[in-house]
């Protein structure tokens, strides 16, 4: 049975996540913005909340845990690196690290640049990756501590993982994310098809912050910086991928 996953919408355009394994009735929330939509969820699906995993130590992640943490008891795991400024944890985790939840593994990889420090959890079988503000739902995070260097290198180590992946980002910036993307990708067919479907999504309340991994390389314009097409609309043929990366990412900042 593969783990019930569960978007959140928080506060103004955060997402937290809920997952769920039926069998040993464990579950998790990756990143807690605010107590409210967590707890009522978990009350609506009569699940008791096993742990808090937590990406980074921006305010808008981590704002609910410590109340989160006194409602349910359930146990706190982020990254060593932060735990100088996140709640106190439970469980300190580094990359290559393995947690066991509802009978799989739960990978840890380092994905640093938005900060440093910021990890990302994959579950491989079910086909998930909790990415927060690293990479996003065509887009990726702001590089408020790391360089563009080090946040194509933690783009890199996502877009590894197999296609079918869900990625499951930390907020809806949809509407800000398809204008760039447009700007700079005009002629992509790919990118047109999925803003058209956005309007859909929309209407029907599906999660704006989580696709494919494999729709993600085929119109997130940060992961297309690989792309010959994406270095000429730049004009910036020949140029490495983590220059074009650099660029776009310095574009999207004046944007
Ligand atoms: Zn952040
Ligand atoms: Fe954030």
């Amino acid at each position: 049975m593969p783990l019930e996953l569960l978007a959140l919408r928080c506060l103004s355009d955060n997402y937290a996540y809920l997952l769920h394994d039926t069998e040993s009735g464990q579950t998790a929330v990756v990143d807690v913005p605010e107590t409210g939509p967590i707890l009522a969820a978990l009350a609506d699906k009569g699940w008791t909340l096993s742990h808090i995993l937590i990406t980074h130590h921006h305010n808008d992640h981590i704002g609910g845990v410590a109340e989160l943490r006194a409602a349910t008891g359930a146990q706190v795991w982020g990254a060593a690196a932060d735990a100088h400024r996140l709640p106190p944890l439970d469980h300190a985790l580094r990359e290559g690290d393995n947690l066991s939840f509802g009978g799989e593994d739960v990978h840890v990889i380092d994905v640093s640049g938005h900060t440093i420090g910021h990890i990302a959890f994959h579950v491989p079988q079910s086909d998930v990756v909790f990415t927060a503000d690293s990479l996003m739902a065509m887009g990726c995070g702001r590089l408020f501590e790391g360089t563009p260097a080090q946040m194509w290198q933690s783009l890199c180590k996502l877009t590894a993982l197999p296609d079918a992946t869900r990625v499951c980002s930390g907020h809806d910036y949809s509407q800000g994310n398809a204008a760039f993307a447009q700007s700079v990708d005009a002629d992509n067919p790919a990118l047109a098809a999925r803003i058209a479907a956005f309007e859909d999504m929309r209407r029907q309340n599906a999660p704006m912050a989580i696709a494919t991994l494999a729709e993600e390389k085929a119109t997130n314009p940060f992961l297309r910086a690989t792309s010959d097409q994406m270095k000429a609309s730049l004009g910036m043929d020949g140029a490495s991928d983590t220059e074009t990366f650099a660029e776009l990412r310095a574009r999207k900042d004046r944007f």
